[in-house]
């Protein structure tokens, strides 16, 4: 791979056709977002009721150059007696182009059944098209379609560009369509730059199905999906090419979700991209680099009248200790070890979807908070305000994509992070009965519309890197797991959504979330619990019989998980085993869990049983 000129910025650009809503509505998401450019798709003009002047002087009102006007399809190739209707075409096309005020438009590889093979036609018929664009001061950019009839890489696509040998007539290079059929692509940085025109850039997860199927639905912006979008990137910029950097995404969920959000998801992944990039290259970032993490410090539960005196009552049970009340808010602390929770009744719920208790606030140990928040503003994450007293930690927080508040802060009593000074010590004596030593993880089901958007804040914002992916048939429809954590996997999360658009049969717990409560010996921590009579999620005995059938446990092991209820787990590093509480308000449960030599995992082959154990524990007390 050679070197890359890496220098950015570059003007960032993002097509009509990653945005929901009316052409008025992705046009002003895309300049909120701080977006210069934009790429206008065709059917998005041709629905808005403006003309396209009109369109054109909104956009520039909005700060918006008209990057490129696309598609037009089925253009090279296309027998002789037809292709005077092509050029009529275009000549249209051209007439709306300079009432837009945009100079070029991306002609993509013919998909049309009656398209002849020969290059030598494909190149005729795209000179006269680039001759008939030129004397309007207008460029063509031809794209290889992954699909396209005769032409689907972009060598093929060069060869006629080449053969064409017209000013007017140079490359589209999509990442989509060269990286959805191979990973090869270091050839691209011999190209001319001169004759690159124009760059797009999507993503996408890595799966085995029909590449137009694929592209339509799955797109994903850069750093959401499994191709090397960086390694691209740099490629396409080592040719010299100097134009945009423009998304262009089909994915089944931004074209129904909130433009504003996903210009602004969209947003952030070019940015981070372009760090990344330069990373590659050798050059150093744009962004202050994420400051190491050293755990978690705090969960925060926001509760009510009902819910706050249950989850007192469970704290109690697991030996965590009322240590602190928060000088100003009506926030307590429990502790235990290094697990520190905060029961919050001063919040809000921001949706009927919190129920009468959700985790509302994650606190992350940072080496350096300032610096943690001020790469959240680089990357766009919504500061949220914060109401301090006087002598109160000058806490950063910022939204996830879910909501909940993450925090940057040190638990260290003084200096202006140390939140812990915030908390007035009540006078009960800190116990530590049942050997709960730290938060192993938290678990959040994301919103539908938000788990990719999710997984980039984590791993861009947070700098976080991911775990362990997976997809599993739960009782009540297919889940889909993403586990981040950072270097020396002191922070874990675990983010799960349905893998479809749920309904409203859903009996299920909605939008689950839990604490994973980590012990240093489960053996000791589930003694205690069962001498004290606490109540934990009853397990089947299938489950058992099941276990035994695949792993062939020790008796001993065996007869210590049924009898305890606890749920087992293994992998390439340890061993993993669990205890579940039944769900406290309307979807909160904890965990208590012990790594065994080193286990990586988090237990996500049990999650069907144990929502199923859930829901039969639900069904129980109603
Ligand atoms: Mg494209």
């Amino acid at each position: 791979m050679p070197a890359a000129p890496a220098d950015f910025p570059r003007s960032r650009s993002i097509a009509t056709v990653c945005l929901s809503g009316t052409l008025d509505d992705r046009l002003a998401a895309a300049a909120a977002a701080g977006f210069d450019g934009v790429e206008i798709f065709e059917n998005d003009l041709i629905a808005s009721p403006s003309s396209a002047a009109d369109i054109g002087a909104r956009a520039r009102d909005l700060g918006l150059a008209i990057e490129l006007y696309q598609p037009f399809r089925d253009a090279e190739g296309t027998p002789h007696h037809r292709f005077q209707s092509v050029m009529r075409r275009m000549r249209a096309k051209l007439d709306t182009m300079a009432n837009l005020g945009v100079d070029m438009v991306l002609i993509c590889s013919s998909v049309a059944p009656d398209a002849v093979n020969d290059d030598g036609l494909a190149a005729e018929q795209l000179r006269l098209l680039a001759d008939m664009a030129s004397e309007r001061g207008m460029r063509i950019a031809y794209e290889a379609l992954a699909w396209g009839r005769h032409v689907s890489t972009w060598q093929h696509s060069w060869d006629i560009v080449q053969r064409a040998d017209h000013p007017a007539l140079g490359l589209c290079l999509d990442s989509f369509h060269v990286l959805s059929r191979t990973d090869h692509y270091d050839d691209i940085a011999a190209l001319p730059g001169e004759r690159v025109f124009f760059l797009q850039l999507a993503d996408a997860p890595r799966l085995a199905m029909d590449v137009l199927q694929w592209s339509r639905h799955y797109r994903l912006f850069p750093l959401q999906g499994g191709f090397d979008l960086a390694g691209f990137t740099r490629a396409v910029c080592a040719t010299g090419y100097c134009g945009p950097l423009s998304l262009e995404v089909f994915n089944d969920v931004f074209r129904q979700a909130d433009p504003r959000r996903t210009a602004v998801d969209g947003m952030r992944s070019l940015i981070a991209l372009e760090d990344t990039v330069r990373e590659s290259a050798g050059q150093p970032g744009a962004l202050a680099p994420a400051p190491a993490l050293s755990g978690i410090a705090f969960t925060e539960l926001a509760v009510d009248g009902e819910s706050g005196p249950q989850l007192q009552q469970w704290l109690d049970r697991f030996g965590f200790t009322h240590t602190g009340q928060h000088r100003s808010k009506p926030v307590q602390l429990w502790e235990q070890g290094r697990a520190r929770i905060l029961l919050n009744s001063g919040v809000v719920p921001a949706s009927p979807e919190q129920g009468s208790a959700a985790i509302s606030a994650l606190g992350l140990e940072s080496q350096n908070p300032a610096v943690s928040a001020q790469r959240a503003a680089q990357l766009h994450a919504p500061a949220l305000p914060r109401m301090r007293g006087r002598a109160e930690a000058d806490l950063t927080a910022v939204a996830a994509p879910d909501g909940t508040q993450v925090f940057f802060c040190r638990s260290e009593p003084a200096g202006p992070y140390g939140w812990l000074g915030d908390f007035l010590p009540t006078s009960n004596e800190a116990q530590h009965a049942t050997g709960i030593t730290a938060i192993d993880h938290v678990s959040l089901a994301q919103p539908y519309d938000r788990f990719d958007e999710a997984g980039l804040f984590y791993r861009s914002v947070v700098g976080l890197q991911d775990d362990e992916a997976a997809e599993y048939a739960a009782p009540f429809g297919l889940v889909r797991m993403l586990a981040v954590r950072n270097v020396s996997r002191q922070v874990r999360l675990a983010l799960s959504v349905p893998l479809l658009r749920r309904g409203d049969w859903a009996p299920g717990i909605a939008h689950p979330q839990h604490i994973t409560l980590a012990t240093g010996d489960i053996a000791h921590t589930a003694d205690v619990l069962a001498r004290a009579h606490v109540p934990l999620l009853p397990i089947p005995a299938n489950y058992y019989d099941d276990l035994d059938a695949r792993l062939g446990l020790d008796p001993e092991l065996l007869s210590f998980l049924s009898t305890a209820g606890a749920m087992y787990a293994e992998d390439a590093y340890g061993r993993y085993i669990q205890l579940f509480t039944p769900v406290i308000g309307s979807r909160i449960f904890f965990e208590i869990s012990q790594r065994i030599s080193g286990y990586r995992g988090y237990g996500a082959d049990n999650d069907p049983v144990r929502m199923a154990a859930h829901r039969a524990q639900r069904l129980a007390f109603t």
